[in-house]
């Protein structure tokens, strides 16, 4: 019978296929009804019943680690074993009750990982495409496929993320694949629940890692690097030879820099109130710096670029104050680009007139599109366009994800953090 087939290999991936499906199928059908029964029931083979995860309980109280039933996945979504979680800045958010989020909440939305199970009713062509045992990395907005804004291929503004994920820290059919050890009871997911041993991702949200590719520092692929592209390509439209300047060098503000270096902007101008950011900043692509302690942010910023302000300038840090200095940076008929979270309610000032009278174009700009952008990101990295190594300041341990996140909250993280799990 193999002669039907082009080659071996191709024999062997449909055989691989067919094997995984009929698994799914077993699983499917000893399934039982009640949901706690559900959760507990799910076994596989050379996996762990239980894991442990990273939760949060509510704003100010201690992250702590728990034990959990292995997240069972659902058709269309994958079972994960993580690899690596990034620490960023919006758990922080969600940690410091600025950004109100369903609690208790297992946090962490960039991964790296590896494939384990398919849910049950997976198309074939998902399985086909992430095979049990291969290397993934997943974007922390996680695209349903079929809202009226994915299926125009704006992924970044799925209503079903943020009607379900972001509103009520579940999955698209309204429930968490997330139950406590110890009583059942459900915890919610930001994003994925990245910081965790085992974690359910919608398929559409991951794209294949290569073996050249560490699973360390390409997890922040999927946030940092991810919210850096959207706001480079989709928000602002970078073109060759455009000046650009970043306020705020964080981990997305110093991604924003190697990916406006990736796109050939000429001028790449780095702000930000500490020394050794600005410093980092340099191997990342800026030819010039700012300390905006020591320095008024737009005289500075115009003295570089010869009176006119920039093409783009990039808010990270969501704050009133940078983001009308953003808006005050570019040039007449520039882009202020707003990538920056700030606490609910937070509002920003613009100067009206020259808004209008030169053409100020103030985008909002929130990660990317994982379908067609992912992919594009782990070629980047491959390439060595984008240096993930740079880009890493620290590694961690599992135990350690609750000390990354207190030294981001005080600013002693230059660049990004990444939990090692597994
Ligand atoms: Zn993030
Ligand atoms: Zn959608």
């Amino acid at each position: 019978m193999a002669f039907l087939f082009r080659s071996w290999r191709s024999f062997q991936r449909l055989y691989n296929l067919r094997s995984s499906l009929r698994s799914s199928t077993r699983r499917n059908l000893s399934g039982v009804s009640s949901k706690t029964e559900d959760v507990s029931g799910y076994h596989l083979r050379d996996v762990p019943s239980f894991m442990r995860a990273v939760v949060f309980w509510e704003p100010k109280k201690p992250l702590s680690i728990e034990e959990f039933h292995l997240p069972r996945p659902k058709a269309g979504e994958v079972l994960i074993k993580t690899k690596a979680c990034g620490v960023c800045h919006s758990d922080l958010h969600v940690m410091n009750g600025d950004l109100p989020f369903a609690s208790p909440c297992v946090v962490g939305h960039e991964i790296t990982g590896e494939v384990v199970d398919h849910g049950a009713h997976t198309d074939v062509a998902v399985v086909k495409r992430f095979p049990v045992g291969s290397r993934v990395v997943g974007a922390f907005i996680m695209p349903c496929g079929n809202c009226g804004f994915c299926v125009k291929g704006q992924e970044d503004l799925c209503e079903a993320f943020f009607a379900y994920n972001r509103a009520k820290g579940t999955l698209y059919d309204g429930e968490t694949r997330l139950f406590l050890r110890s009583n059942g009871k459900p915890v919610y997911m930001y994003s994925m629940g990245g910081l965790a041993e085992y974690c359910v991702v919608p398929a559409n949200a991951l794209a294949t890692l290569p073996n050249s590719l560490p699973y360390t520092e390409s997890a922040i692929l999927g946030c940092a690097v991810f919210t850096a592209y959207g706001a480079m390509k989709h928000a602002a439209d970078v073109r060759a030879g455009d000046a650009i300047a970043v306020i705020g060098i964080g981990g997305i503000g110093s991604s924003c820099l190697q990916i406006a270096r990736a796109f050939g902007a000429s001028e790449i101008i780095a702000v930000d109130v500490q020394d050794d950011k600005l410093e980092n900043a340099k191997k990342l692509g800026a030819t010039h710096t700012i300390n905006a302690m020591k320095e008024d942010v737009v005289d500075k910023i115009k003295e570089i670029t010869g009176g006119m302000g920039v093409d783009i300038a990039v808010e990270a840090l969501g704050k009133p104050k940078t983001f009308l200095q953003t808006t005050q940076s570019v040039k007449d008929g520039g882009k202020a680009v707003m990538i920056g979270l700030a606490p609910s309610g937070a509002v920003g000032e613009v100067d009206i007139t020259r808004l209008v009278r030169r053409q100020i174009k103030i985008i909002g700009s929130y990660g990317a599109r994982a379908r067609q952008d992912l992919p594009k990101l782990v070629k980047l990295a491959e390439t060595g366009i984008f240096s993930l190594e740079d880009a890493i300041s620290r590694k961690c341990k599992f135990d350690e994800a609750a000390a990354a996140y207190d030294d981001l909250n005080n600013g002693k993280i230059v660049g990004r953090a990444v939990v090692e799990i597994m």
